[in-house]
């Protein structure tokens, strides 16, 4: 059996412990997807963009909805299925905090990623004459580009001033560890290194722990933007002595979109009054928060950093999630991911051998497991939209990014290895049509 048959992909199927956990999942169909006439499962890689429903999260839906018919302002205190509303973003946090590396102190769930980007600078950026740079990659999300010019401006500095970013060398597509340190221990001026853990268009996952280590030793804050790494990859944010983090849930924790966001603040701020914070009634101590004092009573830890009651919603969902990957544990999932990754690079690799020569297809995500997680960075010289479109008729979800790169993203949560084989064999065909 040669590694490029389908009962290839099959008998690795088989083999997989983790294979129950697809079960867990509504799989859009091909009928939904590509107006087909089957109601079989699509090829879904794109769990880097929108993680897939757990069928458990309509069902603790289904019963928030009850719970608030039934009760409703009761349902604070008086839950019908024992989840008071009143506390509700205690269920998830330490679930969160294991995915992280946290301790659950550490970690909350609030607001969305970008608002707390906001937040965190509030509180961690502290600018002064000779320090009033932050430094993010010059392809960051474009929300956190805005996200940091304008939280600049609001302090009165100008981002052609006071945003640094850092790109690859000339001819390459991911950033150096070694580039990265140099600039941190060069550039006296930064404040705050600010970067993602896995860079949402090239897959790169980079050594937080050794660019945090230069980051602090330089006299930084050292913050992480973890969208596309949690869920994804290992982290140890406490002992990796990360200063601050902000996710999103609905990728790779699948809460839906828009989902509550998470917050990671190191244990040693936790009693932290130095600083400035934005407040709201959440962050209160929960001892008191409901007397309505006019004096702001700080939760210890992240939790202080709340501002809103959270979304009842969105938070049960992201539950959800959180108790499958309890179940199947991150180290399990990392392990099968990247089994998963590697094979869809070999297959493709030795599938479109002559597009790779003639230059029609590159891969810009590192080789290297260690350096990336399940995503990899296709890029498409040439016609890359004929190519996702091709795709996308034949009911194989993946996400582009204009102008050259299609992302493909196996999750091991609810990806097979069948999948896979369906996404090389599809593009071949689709390529064989788009460039013959
Ligand atoms: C997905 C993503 C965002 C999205 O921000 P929201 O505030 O959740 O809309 C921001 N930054 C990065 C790096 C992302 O990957």
């Amino acid at each position: 059996m040669t590694f490029t048959s389908v009962e290839y992909a099959e008998s690795l199927d088989n083999q997989d412990a983790l294979r129950k956990y697809r079960d867990e999942f509504v799989i859009p169909t091909l009928r939904d997807i590509s107006n087909g006439d089957s109601d079989e499962p699509c090829t879904y890689l794109c769990g880097n963009s929108l993680g897939l429903m757990p069928k458990r999260s309509r069902e603790l839906i289904n019963q928030e909805l009850d719970a608030w018919g039934r009760r409703g302002v009761e349902g604070h205190w008086n839950h019908p299925y024992n989840r008071p509303w009143a506390t509700i973003d205690e269920l998830v946090k330490s679930p969160l905090a294991n995915l992280v590396g946290a301790k659950p102190i550490e970690v909350t769930a609030m607001n969305t990623l970008t608002s707390n980007l906001h937040s965190m600078l509030v509180t961690f950026f502290r600018p002064t004459e000779s320090r009033f740079k932050i430094l993010i990659e010059n392809k960051a999300f474009p929300s956190d580009h805005y996200a940091v010019s304008s939280h600049l401006e609001s302090r009165g500095i100008d981002p052609a001033v006071g945003l640094l970013t850092i790109s690859p060398r000339q001819g390459e597509h991911v950033l150096r560890t070694c580039d990265v340190i140099d600039l941190i221990q060069k550039d006296k001026e930064i404040a705050v290194v600010m970067l993602s853990g896995v860079q949402y268009y090239t897959g790169q996952f980079f050594e937080i722990e050794k660019i945090t280590k230069a980051g602090k030793d330089a006299g930084c804050i050292v913050g992480w933007d973890l969208a596309h790494a949690v869920g994804n990859v290992p982290l140890s944010l406490h002992d990796w002595d990360v200063d601050f983090a902000c996710w999103c849930s609905y990728k790779y924790l699948n809460s839906g979109a828009g989902g509550i966001a998470g917050l990671f603040i190191h244990e040693k701020y936790k009693d932290d009054t130095t600083r400035p914070r934005l407040a709201g009634w959440w962050g209160n101590q929960k001892e008191n928060r409901f007397d309505m004092l006019p004096e702001f009573q700080p939760s210890e830890g992240a939790s202080g950093y709340q501002l809103s009651n959270p979304s009842i919603f969105t938070t049960i969902s992201l539950l959800g999630s959180l108790q499958i990957f309890e179940s199947a544990t991150l180290k399990e999932l990392r392990l099968k991911s990247i089994s998963l990754t590697g094979y869809l690079e070999k297959l493709i690799q030795s599938q479109l051998q002559d597009e790779f020569d003639k230059d029609l297809i590159r891969i810009l995500t590192p080789k290297d497991p260690q350096q990336r997680g399940c995503q990899l960075s296709l890029e498409f010289p040439l016609k890359m939209m004929q190519v996702f479109d091709g795709l996308h008729s034949r009911g194989v979800i993946v996400d582009e990014r204009k102008p050259t790169v299609i992302r493909v993203a196996p999750t091991p949560l609810y990806n097979t290895y069948k999948d896979v084989y369906n996404f090389v064999i599809q593009l071949k065909e689709v390529m064989n049509l788009v460039y013959k």
